[in-house]
């Protein structure tokens, strides 16, 4: 099949299109639409149809796999491997699911899963999958009070956490993380379901923590049947970062997401049911959720789940995971392999990796200095996709699977099928030319699998979305991209305040208002520069209540450390800013707002350009001193 036709048939016709797609998942009761298009911006995928990721997912396999592998787990944190074929992971699925259960959690309620890479975070999602309830899941590098303001804002029923999770041979106790959360929520679950995994030298003991183990024998042989949901429905909540400070919760449904990814991993990743694919990412993620768990597992593949590092006990780990597992597919973010670069090549070249046949990037923008060392020293396909927690699934990719096009080094590829990707003007909103700089946006309706909607604010799904292109009602991605005339992509940066560190998606104004709740800061403005590893990096621009504050060098480190400690406290260490530098003032306009690109510009040594209402102009220079003093 020719990738050009593929792609102008699903976006021209997308009913029948989807409707072939439809026929990779089990349905309990067929749909009557394919697309219910009624409602614009919202888009309904295969309305009445009933089906359940969970039975999609594991038990749908049972007859042909039972005893393939369906989840290898690898902690080099711990040095614990196990291995679950297909009848094991029903059986734990099942015995999470009873246990969910007797805890009361019931169809469309939410669990809110706080947990670190371990095999019972998989459980724990496909027995919300199975009973029919929301989860959502809260990567574990979070803070509490990051937490307790996604437990408001889903209300869940239950929490499931660990008594800790680990990091480059550091411990990391969750239940004091926990315990602050749920004293903070206003809305916090009556129970927290707890994985003890022994790590934590000190448990807390509160009374609302609930040990999983001994529950789990209680309902060792309970089967727990599937929910049939409406197609609709939804499956999960993921939250991300926008704008404003508050994170906006990702919605998705069932059958369409099911569909998506199934499709998916023929066309995009040519995925074979009995293929090996590790996906080196955070289940906290939503490459975690598409490429860690469903999707591999709809496909009947066997899935590697791994917690640690890329680089403990040294950088050979992944490669000789790739050997010992006959790892097929691998799929990570460019920062690892900018990280694996650093390391001995010999570390690559003495692991036998003729198993492996591709290798997935996303997540950031791939460079091309990364991209050519990855190809030589593999020797095999290295494909960068392009997508969003939104999505749920690539928007751009050489799709293999329908026609393996050229790779053009700096793009990560065409538009996929079902996306109608369109770069839009900023200010007409008209198509761009091709070379013209533009945002990307994607025409109604969105594919299967994207987002429905923001968890219990559908106006600010329509607002955010959906209305910030000049007349036109079309989805803004919030990238800016250019395309050229074969129709390959290259993206060029967020339009909005959004900064991307290591592959993990920021929001500028989170980062500013962990900083602002520091008593000695007055104002602060957080920006990304480059970063040859981390591919962006945040710097802070902090003006003092007291402007004598970091007065002497001394003064000012331990001030910076002070800072960096509240941002852990309140956000978590993702967040922590690279460099934090003091000023006296900040560049605004005459109407107080910061002028974010023009400190971007200078933190990186470029020209601002013209700034026509700026306030003050020496706020630049105090900004570009600031910069050559950090950088001395
Ligand atoms: P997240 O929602 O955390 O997956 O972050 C999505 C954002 O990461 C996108 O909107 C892009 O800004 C960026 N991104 C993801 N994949 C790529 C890629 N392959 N190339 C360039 N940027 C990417």
């Amino acid at each position: 099949m020719r990738y050009r036709d593929f792609h102008r048939e699903s976006v021209a016709n997308p009913d029948d299109f989807w409707r072939r797609e439809a026929g990779r998942i089990h349905w309990q009761t067929p749909f009557d639409q394919v697309l219910d298009r009624s409602n614009p911006p919202f888009a309904r995928w295969f309305c009445g149809g009933r089906t359940n990721l969970c039975f999609n997912a594991v038990d749908r396999h049972l007859p042909a796999r039972a005893h393939q592998n369906a989840l290898v787990y690898v902690s080099t944190e711990t040095g614990i491997e196990r291995r679950y074929t297909y009848a094991d992971l029903h059986a734990e699925v099942n015995r999470m699911a009873a246990v969910m259960r007797s805890l009361g959690v019931k169809r469309g309620q939410r669990v809110l899963i706080y947990l670190p890479m371990i095999p019972e975070a998989v459980f724990a999602v496909l027995a919300c999958a199975r009973l029919g309830a929301i989860h959502s899941v809260v990567f574990g590098g979070f803070a509490a009070p990051s937490l307790a303001a996604r437990i408001d804002d889903a209300k869940p029923v239950l929490l499931v956490s660990a008594d800790a999770g680990a990091r480059g041979g550091k411990v990391i106790d969750y239940t004091p993380l926990v315990d602050e959360a749920m004293a903070r929520a206003e809305y916090a679950p009556p129970k927290v379901l707890l994985i003890d995994r022994q790590l934590a030298p000190e448990r807390l003991n509160a009374p609302y923590l609930v040990d999983y183990e001994p529950l789990r024998e209680q309902h060792y042989d309970v089967q727990v049947p599937c929910e049939w949901l409406e197609s609709n429905e939804p499956s999960y909540i993921l939250y991300t970062s926008g704008t404003t400070g508050k994170p906006k919760g990702v919605q998705r449904d069932v059958g369409g997401y099911a569909v998506a990814l199934a499709a998916s991993m023929e066309y995009i990743f040519e995925g074979r049911a009995g293929d090996t694919l590790f996906t080196a990412s955070d289940i906290g993620w939503v490459v975690g959720h598409s490429y860690i768990i469903y999707a591999p597992l709809l496909a009947g593949m066997t899935t590697v789940m791994y917690e640690g590092t890329p680089v403990r006990p040294d950088g050979g780990i992944w490669w000789r995971l790739v050997e010992q597992h006959r790892i097929n597919l691998m799929f990570t973010a460019p920062t690892a392999i900018r990280v694996l670069k650093k390391q001995d090549p010999a570390l690559l070249r003495s692991a036998d990796l003729s198993s492996l046949r591709t290798l997935f990037l996303a997540g950031e923008p791939l460079d091309e200095p990364t991209a050519e060392w990855i190809s030589a020293a593999l020797g095999k396909p290295v494909v960068d996709n392009y997508w969003q927690t939104e999505t749920g699934w690539p928007m751009l990719a050489i799709q293999r699977g329908v026609e393996p096009l050229p790779q053009k080094l700096g793009s990560p590829g065409v538009p996929c099928y079902g996306y109608d990707l369109v770069l839009r003007n900023e200010h007409t909103g008209e198509p761009c030319a091709q070379g013209e700089k533009g945002v990307i946006t994607l025409s109604y309706p969105l594919p299967p699998g994207c987002m429905q909607t923001v968890w219990g604010d559908d106006a600010r799904f329509v607002k955010t979305y959906w209305e910030s292109v000049p007349g036109q009602p079309v989805y803004s991605t919030f990238d800016w991209g250019v395309q050229d005339s074969d129709g390959y992509v290259t993206i060029l940066g967020r339009t909005d305040d959004v900064i991307n560190v290591a592959g993990h998606r920021l929001g500028t104004r989170e980062i500013e208002e962990a900083i602002s709740s520091h008593a000695a800061v007055a104002e602060v403005a957080v920006v990304g520069v480059n970063d040859a590893v981390k591919g962006q990096a945040a710097l802070a621009f902090v003006v003092l209540r007291d402007a004598g504050g970091a007065a002497s060098p001394a003064d000012a480190q331990t001030l910076a450390a002070s800072l960096a400690a509240t941002v852990d406290r309140q956000l978590g260490a993702i967040g922590r800013p690279a460099r934090v530098h003091f000023v006296p003032m900040l560049p605004k306009t005459r109407s107080g707002k910061l002028l974010r690109r023009a400190i971007a510009a200078l933190a990186e040594g470029r020209d601002p350009g013209d700034l026509p209402t700026i306030e003050d102009a020496s706020a630049l220079q105090s900004i570009r001193e600031a910069v050559s003093a950090g950088d001395s």
